[in-house]
């Protein structure tokens, strides 16, 4: 490879590398990736710290995706990832923030939004996830399910805490549920309880 090829190409892959460093879009599902999210869940934390209004976060993780690309491969694991975004996209209200964290994982944090009406919207997510068919013949029997766990914003106590510690806690909570409907099985969901193990 010639000289000015290659200052070229090194060139192209550092614009790349910048470019997703300030991107706030997951390039496969067009979600708002991870950055975005923690960005925004600040601001919306802060409101609702400041005007006393429910909020809450609803953690996803799918169940055995692994399986889904060592069956069918990873090009159908990508068309699966971006049909669970859409049933995310379709299901939120305006004001409500979706995001693909990473690999199998996604997050919705749904401002004036209490544990109930959270849970409606996990449960209707979990009805559409398991109707998610491929036109494809080799993919027949593919079932999509996932874990969720959900908590609320508790202000009770958390005076002088800053918003990005508070958006920690919203997942820390939220992570804990989700591993113990992992820990029971798959296809399930749960509210954070408080307790240690979630
Ligand atoms: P569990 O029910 O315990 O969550 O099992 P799992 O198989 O979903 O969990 P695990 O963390 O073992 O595997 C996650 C899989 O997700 C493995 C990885 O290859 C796949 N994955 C992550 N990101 C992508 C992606 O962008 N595209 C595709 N096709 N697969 C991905
Ligand atoms: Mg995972
Ligand atoms: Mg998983």
């Amino acid at each position: 490879m010639n000289c000015v090829l290659r200052t070229a190409l090194q060139e192209a892959e550092g614009l790349k590398q910048k470019y997703e460093q300030l991107s706030s879009v997951d390039e496969l599902t067009g979600l708002n990736n991870r950055r975005y999210f923690f960005d925004e869940a600040e601001a919306l934390v802060s409101r609702a710290v400041r005007y006393e209004l429910p909020c809450s976060l609803m953690l996803m993780d799918v169940d055995f995706f692994k399986r889904v690309n060592d069956n069918w491969g990873h090009a159908i694991g990508d068309r699966v990832l971006c049909m669970i975004a859409d049933v995310l996209k379709d299901e939120i209200r305006s004001g409500d923030v979706v995001a693909r964290l990473g690999g199998e994982e996604f997050v919705i944090l749904l401002p004036n939004t209490g544990e109930e009406g959270t849970e409606l919207i996990a449960q209707r997510i979990q009805e559409r996830l398991v109707r998610i068919e491929l036109k494809d013949e080799a993919a027949a029997n593919l079932e999509i399910t996932a874990c969720i766990g959900i908590t609320r914003l508790r202000l009770e106590g958390q005076e002088g805490r800053s918003e990005s510690e508070l958006v920690d806690q919203l997942y820390t909570e939220t992570d804990r549920a989700m591993y113990q409907c992992k820990r029971e099985g798959r296809n399930r969901r749960k509210v954070f309880d408080g307790s240690e193990n979630g």
